[in-house]
């Protein structure tokens, strides 16, 4: 059923993208499209953050072929309606440094979360992941911190639980996620000292990444979701972001991200203490694109996923990638 459906939405796809129809809406409307990347990896993972590096090539051989390729302050800056493309990175995680080959001198973003990079921190969404599906465990019961039970008894239903996990320990606060994470590690006897498998950059891969021309933007010190803190616990925490970009490379970040981005992850108070802290744009993970004018710290993305853009035989498709972009009858 599932790949009856998907055989339709391409064909679909295919007819809007060979028509021309994709094309003239996208050189009609002249919009900015801020595309979300996160890792560069051949392996899929539950939270669906990673992307092949042949479909990282394509996708910016085919966005500099619509439109334009820009920097994030060169799209902040730009006055006069055009196509433009601006590729991002959230977090932080090693295998963006890969860009400077896959893509040799094309601009783009990446928005740290300092805490994790060059330390042995572990991102909790990636441990929880990691973690759970090493476990032998059956079925997990989270009631005592007001979650859901969750049943582990397959490799599906596993998948599902830890996408699920993932949503409902997201709303807690950032010492409530700490506090289901300890207690995790307990109970599955997971020993934390692991640092070998690292996943973030170090500064001074940073450090080179960014004299090669990628700019570097901020995503909070901790990762924290700005409608889950209190307006001086995002102050602080965005401060000691700054802090630490400015002491590896010299200078304060003008560019953020929000983490996670849903509409209902930004506090209103989150804008103007970014304005406060010297930024200059923020971008959501809310989907869409962007007008010249529009708010620029209230940014819109498309987040690039592989089953986004791949054809119902796993191959990457242009006509998936135009057809994402325009939203004919709200295909994606
Ligand atoms: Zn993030």
């Amino acid at each position: 059923m599932m790949k009856i459906k998907r055989i339709i939405k391409y064909f679909i796809a295919l007819a809007c993208h060979f028509t021309g129809f994709n094309y003239w809406r996208i050189w009609h409307l002249k919009k900015h499209y801020i595309l979300m990347f996160h890792r560069l990896e051949e392996k899929q993972d539950a939270l669906n953050i990673s992307i092949p590096v042949n479909y990282f090539s394509l996708l910016t051989k085919w966005s500099s072929g619509i439109g334009e390729l820009v920097s994030m302050s060169t799209l902040i800056d730009a006055q006069n309606p055009k196509v433009r493309f601006c590729i991002t990175f959230d977090d932080g995680f090693k295998t963006v440094s890969q860009v400077g080959k896959v893509a040799p001198g094309i601009p783009y973003i990446l928005y740290l979360s300092t805490a994790y990079i060059d330390s042995e921190k572990e991102f909790w969404a990636i441990e929880l992941e990691k973690i759970m599906y090493e476990s032998n465990l059956t079925s997990l019961n989270l009631a005592s911190f007001n979650l859901n039970e969750y049943d582990l008894s397959s490799d599906l239903k596993k998948k599902h639980a830890v996408s699920m996990m993932n949503y409902d320990v997201k709303k807690l606060h950032p010492a409530d996620i700490e506090a289901v994470m300890k207690y995790l590690r307990l109970i599955l006897a997971i020993n934390n000292n692991d640092t070998e498998d690292n996943c973030f950059l170090k500064w001074g891969e940073v450090k080179e990444m960014h004299d090669k021309g990628m700019e570097v933007g901020g995503h909070t010190h901790n990762h924290i979701i700005s409608s889950r803190v209190s307006p001086p616990e995002f102050e602080t925490d965005i401060r000691i972001s700054n802090k630490v970009i400015s002491k590896h490379l010299g200078f304060t970040p003008k560019h953020f991200a929000y983490p996670n981005g849903r509409k209902q992850d930004i506090s209103v108070f989150s804008r103007q203490i970014l304005i406060d802290e010297g930024y200059l744009s923020a971008v959501t993970t809310i989907e869409g694109a962007n007008n010249v004018n529009d708010n620029p710290y209230l940014l819109k993305r498309f987040n690039v996923s592989v089953d986004r853009i791949a054809n119902p035989w796993g191959y990457p498709s242009k006509a998936m990638f135009t057809t994402m972009l325009v939203n004919p009858l709200r295909l994606h």
